[in-house]
């Protein structure tokens, strides 16, 4: 069933699927693994927790008791499952490192992971976040723009600058420009 890839598992839980027929389906001991393209039932596993397959025809019937609990067709050499997967049910027993969730939270603060950890939102391995070199390059400044002019006129419009600005967007009165004056002394707009 496998395509001879190895790919790396990052946890192990139960996930809920509701079927085409309305029916929950609980998969126990799930690997997790992102890289996989086709999630992949074992049957006997399905057999372990009492539900029957059936192959015939193209087809493939699931059943517990008297209760049909999926039905799926022949494609290739797999029998497909149609079913939505409950996201709210799926109970990840490993927990994922503080570094992982700080990157996939676009850079959530320390705090903050920690404050999901406490509601139990989060399945997170230790506490306290390393440095990330991606935040600290976002925290660094540019150096300042080397101020040209330094003093300024002495008196109130002395000196007036001005300067035709254009809009992509037009304003609610439909204009598409507007025009600033600064004076010079107090740099009042
Ligand atoms: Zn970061």
């Amino acid at each position: 069933m496998g395509n001879g890839q190895s790919c790396k598992i990052v946890g192990i839980g139960d996930v809920c699927l509701e079927t085409e027929l309305g029916c929950k389906l609980l998969l126990k001991k799930v690997r997790h693994v992102p890289e996989i393209r086709l999630n992949l039932i074992s049957t006997g596993q399905l057999d372990d927790e009492g539900y029957s397959n059936e192959f015939s025809n193209g087809r493939w019937k699931l059943s517990k008791g008297l209760l049909i609990v999926a039905r799926g067709q022949k494609t290739d050499t797999l029998y497909r499952l149609r079913a939505r997967h409950n996201s709210g049910q799926i109970n990840v027993v490993e927990d994922y490192p503080i570094e992982l969730w700080h990157r996939r939270l676009g850079h959530i603060s320390e705090k903050g992971i920690q404050i999901l950890a406490r509601k139990q939102s989060l399945p997170v391995k230790g506490m306290y976040l390393s440095t990330c070199d991606h935040c600290l390059a976002g925290k660094q400044r540019r150096v300042s723009f080397v101020r040209s002019r330094l003093s300024r006129c002495d008196h109130i419009l002395d000196l007036v600058h001005t300067d035709v600005c254009f809009m992509s967007d037009r304003s609610l009165g439909g204009a598409l420009y507007f025009v600033t004056f600064i004076d010079d002394h107090s740099r009042k707009v």
